[in-house]
């Protein structure tokens, strides 16, 4: 049997399960989650190693209308994906198929001249018999190489999915060694989980203000402890009363919990030190949207 490998991108509207998908079949968490739209900002690169294969996942953000400098970037990344893959994989959730694949996205679809599979995630939602007439209407829209019922909550289907994948790849070689899932630093993985934490945990304008960087990732000389330190910035001063919340609590929690991941991810205790800081208007500044990680 020769090897097979390849680009893999996953697309669809914000929340659909493109990130937890992709944690699912990676069995890590390397893309953050949260109940809210474009929590993904950047371009994920999760690999995953099946026997005889290489799958290399690209996680974007949705596909949606780009107001403001911010998701004009996060838009472009998820079109560019489309062209440079061997495989697109469109996900939308398993109540209508119309809206979710709009004319301008059909055509971006058929332009790029790749092979496309339609998933619907989610079916834990719904009643089973309602599947087979949707993927019956799928199949007038676009000439799917495959259309697969998954949930990447409780993990039905994916086994199907990933043969699917196996299929449909090219012949080629292993890109990456085998020992790796992804080609994001520890430094990145750790600031989206606090990232993570403020989506799941404040709420209205708050999580999109918010943007986050490390500054200090170093084990400590004295202790089997690594020390991170890292500013959440924001736009507004209200966001900040809102982050650090009554006597420090909201921050605090914010802390607990995304060392948590972090102990998980690095397999090693965590020292945390947070601090919250106001740069007025960060998401129109080309420099300082730059300096986050979120530039061209
Ligand atoms: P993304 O914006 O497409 O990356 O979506 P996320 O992966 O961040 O997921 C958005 C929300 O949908 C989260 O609350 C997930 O827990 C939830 N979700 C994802 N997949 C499934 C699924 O198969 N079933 C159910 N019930 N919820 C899901
Ligand atoms: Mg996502």
């Amino acid at each position: 049997m020769p090897f097979k490998s390849g680009f893999i991108t996953l697309i669809g509207t914000p929340n659909v399960g493109k990130s937890t998908l992709l944690n699912a079949l990676l069995g890590q968490k390397i893309s953050i989650v949260s109940s809210r739209p474009q929590t993904t900002r950047n371009r994920i690169l999760g690999v995953k190693h099946v026997p005889g294969g290489q799958f290399i996942f690209l996680d974007t953000p949705g596909i949606l209308e780009p107001k403001g400098l911010l998701n004009k970037s996060m838009v472009q990344i998820s079109l560019k994906s489309i062209a440079e893959v061997n495989l697109i994989i469109l996900m939308i959730e398993p109540f209508s198929v119309r809206p979710a694949i709009s004319e301008d996205l059909r055509f971006r679809l058929i332009k790029a001249g790749r092979p496309v599979f339609l998933i619907f995630n989610k079916t834990d939602l719904i009643d089973k018999k309602n599947l087979l007439p949707l993927m019956e209407q799928a199949t007038h829209i676009l000439p799917f190489k495959e259309i697969i019922p998954i949930s990447a909550l409780t993990g039905e289907g994916l086994d199907v999915l990933e043969k699917c994948i196996l299929q449909s790849l090219p012949e080629g070689p292993p890109y990456f060694p085998e020992d790796m899932v992804t080609d994001l630093s520890e430094r990145f993985l750790v600031g989206e989980m606090i990232r993570e934490k403020v989506f799941r945990l404040t709420s209205q304008e708050v999580p999109y203000g918010v943007a986050v960087t490390v500054e200090t990732f170093k084990p400590r000389e004295d202790k089997p402890i690594i020390h991170i330190r890292a500013t959440i910035h924001v736009e507004r001063d209200s966001q900040k009363g809102i982050l650090i919340g009554k006597q420090g609590k909201m921050l605090k929690t914010i802390g607990q919990q995304a060392r948590q991941d972090m102990e998980t991810l690095l397999g090693n205790q965590v020292f945390l030190e947070l601090w919250v800081r106001v740069e007025k208007n960060w998401g129109n500044d080309p420099n300082l949207l730059r300096r986050f990680g979120y530039g061209e």
